[in-house]
């Protein structure tokens, strides 16, 4: 792939950081922007490895002044931005009949307002140089809408759902929009789990395990890729085979 200007955001985690080391192996010319907000000493820990392509920047998804000054920064630098990674996400789960008004609207401003905020804070770019690719992380949650989750589930359906109108919108314009719908992937959002918890999770995959990070990251830099140029509005799951 030509090398490209690419932000992605929650890149302190563990899909952001598989996503922006699948970048760096494929071109180490790719400008690479590593969004993050509370916790950085990995992404940081990754851009001190590769200071000529790869630097972090604050960007709180939630807030649209943050994603305006981030653009601005990114623009400024390099006066093109071609691949918006949507990763940025976080779940709190519990039963609606007790959920605080908080849970509530904080997971669909980190999920769903976050990805409305981006795709806005890009595309006059992208509409400029007639070219671009939007990724936005969903979730398998957004197709099987389980118990317990939802606020998460109605906020990652919000992103599958924008995901295939926006792609309509932008499609004769040389930018694609496709989201990615992971299971179960190994990542510190599973870290609090038990081995019994492990193990009854694992025992409904058709596979058997907990997807990798990398697999994640593999699906981004292909639909990030030029050869991926009629792909748009899809919606991929990744998860071992449970939907
Ligand atoms: P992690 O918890 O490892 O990473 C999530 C990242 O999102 C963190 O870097 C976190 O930053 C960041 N983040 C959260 N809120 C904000 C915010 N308001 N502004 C900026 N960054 C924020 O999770 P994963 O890597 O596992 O998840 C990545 C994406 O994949 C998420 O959208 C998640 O919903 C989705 N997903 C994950 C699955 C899994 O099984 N792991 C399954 C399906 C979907 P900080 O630490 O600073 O808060």
């Amino acid at each position: 792939m030509s090398a490209r200007v690419i932000l992605i955001t929650g890149a302190n985690g563990g899909i952001g950081l598989a996503v922006a080391r699948a970048f760096l192996a494929e071109n180490s010319r790719h400008s690479l922007w590593l969004g993050v907000r509370q916790h950085r000493a990995e992404a940081e820990a990754l851009a001190r490895e590769h200071p000529d392509c790869c630097r972090c920047i604050a960007l709180d998804v939630t807030s649209p002044k943050a994603w305006a000054e981030a653009v601005t920064e990114i623009l400024r630098a390099g006066a093109r931005l071609e691949v918006l990674v949507n990763n940025a996400g976080a779940h709190q789960d519990m039963l609606l009949g007790t959920m605080p008004r908080e849970a509530w609207d904080q997971t669909m401003s980190t999920n769903l307002d976050s990805v409305f905020h981006g795709c806005q804070a890009v595309l006059p770019s992208m509409i400029n140089q007639r070219w671009g690719r939007i990724i936005n992380i969903a979730s398998l949650s957004a197709l099987l809408a389980p118990a317990g989750q939802t606020n998460y589930a109605a906020a990652k359906a919000g992103v599958v759902a924008l995901t295939q109108s926006l792609a309509k919108e932008v499609a004769r314009i040389g930018i694609t929009v496709n989201a990615l719908c992971p299971g179960y992937i190994d990542t510190e959002s599973l870290a609090h789990w038990s081995a019994e918890e492990r193990k009854a999770a694992q025992a409904r995959i058709p596979m058997r395990r907990f997807g990798k990070p990398a697999e994640i990251a593999a699906a981004v830099r292909f639909l990030a890729c030029e050869e991926a140029a009629y792909i748009t509005g899809s919606i991929l799951k990744i998860d071992g085979g449970v939907y």
